[in-house]
């Protein structure tokens, strides 16, 4: 078939299955390629729309999808995902009982299935590869490909069976897909599973729906009850440092009314198992985890990622922050940060035996606390880390292009601030951290500064003019911009760089950010406004009850029904006949068949209960 008329199709299987009517970047460019029968390696971001890469040519072609995956709890989601889309799949794993895994069997050797989904382990189990060969395989989809490589930050050796596998099937097309991949990882991919002259896609990073955004960590829980309460209707994810502070924090979300659980390694895998399944049944609002949650873990609306504590650094940041709004709405993604943190961090790291993981662990920690203090775009820093060029300027979706901080004229307090550094160090002979400097600065008649007889250096007691806070602050942006070391082995003192002595010795003009301790307290959350679907909230609230209560019937998370991004369009278009709601994103045939009725239904009834509803919301400009 020539190549235009099987991409007119794959368009119309979009609609008609997945109810989409266009699809995500490189979706079809990689689909296109696949179907043409090539190799295709695809580095998407998380919701980047990975599955569809494999789902719709599995669709359109004869034969058998085969998708190797690791995450063994996800198949379940992803066929029942799937038969409600009313195509055929299925998966093959250890948690099958004999009787079903034969039944399953039956129907791949009798050509019923258009999608199989088997863990890599299974290709390791004799005579598999021979069965295989029966089932008229068309294309293999290696998801979460990152896993075959030692240099990923999740390695698993069955994966390397995957090269036999290439060796067994020649000619038929394989495709790769992972969320992250270094260059190392990427290459690694390529020749562990024998790619032939792949096509390699490589979407942006960027998640432009997400909002990032920092403030100053000051009685955080009270901070967090705040945002998490103005947000009665939507689920998220709170990142703690510890698994203690997981559970205290749910459990006084809980006694403020918020259904909260706490998610850890520590817990029995029953527990965990039992409170993410609560999370992604929208059965509580709130998880509270430390990062072992969150791998395998495909919420498509989870509305809001908090950081509690400061994360190790900036990769994690990325992934952890990412599990918010996969279905592509607006979603806020809020770390809480404070210097004490940093120091915490520090001194956890200072106690690592090993030299070299110290020194990485202080390098990606700088990095995370820049990102953090930086006065420029958390995008464009973000994307930098993962060298992606930002090019467009201001982003709109983050605090610091939302409020951009002002800079003013600090060579001044730098000039005050260096040279403090450099009088302690030439009078005692020793170095001292930012709190001894900012106390010499301000006069303190502390025991330390008496005893050294700091009080007696030209620099003692000029720092009248700012505050203590605004000094720690100046402080380390010193340091960020690289005027000031922090020796991290030896408690973190304070020494001039080069950089540092040159701006001394020549009066330099620094630029400082300007001070906005004070502001930090009244500091509002702001909502996101990127993408969003505005529409009727009531309406809104009523079919995600709905929703769920179809959910709940049939033993699936909620999603698997319909998607926050469907409802909400129902709760904007008002949808009352089978025309006007097969017009809805992800509302395809299946679907449409399944709960079409039931919608419709629920809309018509609000529509006659509130007359008006229909029309003021969408001409507002008539009244
Ligand atoms: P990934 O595996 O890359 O994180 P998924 O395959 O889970 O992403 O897709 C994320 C979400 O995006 C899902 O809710 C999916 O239904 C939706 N999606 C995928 N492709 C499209 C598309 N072309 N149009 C609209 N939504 C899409
Ligand atoms: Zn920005």
């Amino acid at each position: 078939m020539p190549a235009s008329l099987q991409i007119d199709r794959a368009r119309e299987i979009l609609k008609r299955y997945f109810g989409h009517d266009t699809f995500r970047p490189l979706q079809e460019e990689i689909i296109s390629e696949s179907l043409e029968g090539r190799d295709v390696f695809a580095l998407l971001p998380t919701g980047g729309g990975k599955s569809l890469c494999y789902q719709l040519p599995a669709i359109l072609e004869e034969g058998l999808t085969v998708v190797i995956s690791p995450l063994i709890a996800l198949m379940k989601d992803q066929v029942d995902g799937l038969n409600a889309n009313g195509i055929p799949a299925t998966f093959l794993n250890s948690s099958l009982n004999k009787t079903e895994a034969r039944k399953r069997y039956a129907k791949l050797f009798a050509g019923e299935y258009t999608i199989l989904y088997v863990a890599p382990e299974r290709l390791m189990l004799s005579g598999f590869l021979d069965d295989l060969k029966q089932w008229k395989v068309s294309r293999f989809a290696v998801d979460e490909a990152h896993c075959i490589s030692e240099w990923g930050h999740d390695f698993r050796p069955e994966y390397r069976q995957l090269s036999n596998l290439r060796r067994l099937f020649p000619d038929l097309p394989f495709m790769a897909l992972t969320a992250t991949a270094t260059d190392r990882v990427r290459t690694d991919i390529l020749t562990q599973l024998r790619l032939k002259e792949p096509r390699t896609f490589v979407a942006s990073f960027n998640r432009p729906n997400l909002n990032y955004q920092i403030e100053t960590k000051q009685a955080v829980f009270q901070q967090i009850l705040k945002f998490v309460s103005s947000k009665p209707y939507e689920s998220g994810i709170i990142y703690c440092y510890s698994r203690k502070a997981t559970e205290s924090l749910a459990d006084r979300l809980r006694q403020n009314g918020i259904e909260a659980l706490p998610y850890h390694a520590g817990m029995t895998p029953l527990k965990r198992a039992e409170n993410q399944e609560a999370f992604i049944r929208d059965e509580i609002k709130v998880i509270c985890a430390t990062i072992a949650f969150g791998m395998g873990i495909d919420k498509p609306n989870a509305r809001y990622v908090i950081h509690q504590d400061l994360p190790k650094n900036i990769e994690g940041y990325y992934q952890e922050t990412g599990r918010a709004g996969r279905d592509g709405l607006p979603s806020d993604c809020i770390l809480y940060f404070s210097p004490g943190d940093v120091a915490k961090q520090l001194q956890f790291i200072a106690d690592k035996n090993n030299h070299k993981e110290r020194d990485v662990a202080t390098q990606q920690l700088r990095q995370m606390v820049h990102y953090s203090e930086s006065s420029e775009c958390r995008r464009k820093v973000l994307l930098g880390y993962f060298s992606e060029e930002w090019t467009e300027g201001n982003c709109g979706n983050c605090d610091n292009c939302r409020n951009p901080k002002q800079t003013f004229d600090g060579t001044l307090p730098a000039q005050k601030f260096m040279s403090c550094i450099f009088r302690v160090n030439q009078a005692s002979g020793f170095s001292v951290g930012i709190n001894h400097i900012v106390d010499v600065l301000l006069g303190s008649k502390n025991e330390k500064v008496l005893k050294w007889r700091h009080d007696r250096l030209s620099t003692y007691d000029i720092g009248q003019d700012y505050r203590r806070m605004e000094w720690q602050a100046f402080g380390r942006e010193l340091i960020r911009n690289g005027y000031i070391e922090q020796n991290a082995e030896n408690h973190s003192v304070l020494e001039l760089t080069r950089k540092g002595k040159a701006a001394l010795r020549d009066r330099t003009p620094i630029q400082l950010t300007q001070p906005s301790v004070a502001k930090a307290a009244s500091q509002r959350h702001q909502p996101s406004s990127t993408g969003g679907i505005e529409c009727n909230e009531e309406l809104f609230a009523i079919l995600r009850t709905l929703r769920k209560e179809l959910a709940a019937e049939q033993g699936v998370p909620p999603y698997i029904v319909f998607s926050d991004v469907t409802l909400r369009e129902m709760a904007r278009d008002f949808p009352i006949d089978e025309g006007q709601l097969s017009d809805i994103s992800g509302v395809g045939i299946a679907k449409l068949e399944k709960y079409g009725d039931t919608f419709i239904e629920a809309i018509k009834e609000y529509l006659d209960t509130h007359p008006e509803a229909g029309i003021d919301e969408l001409e507002p400009s008539f009244r």
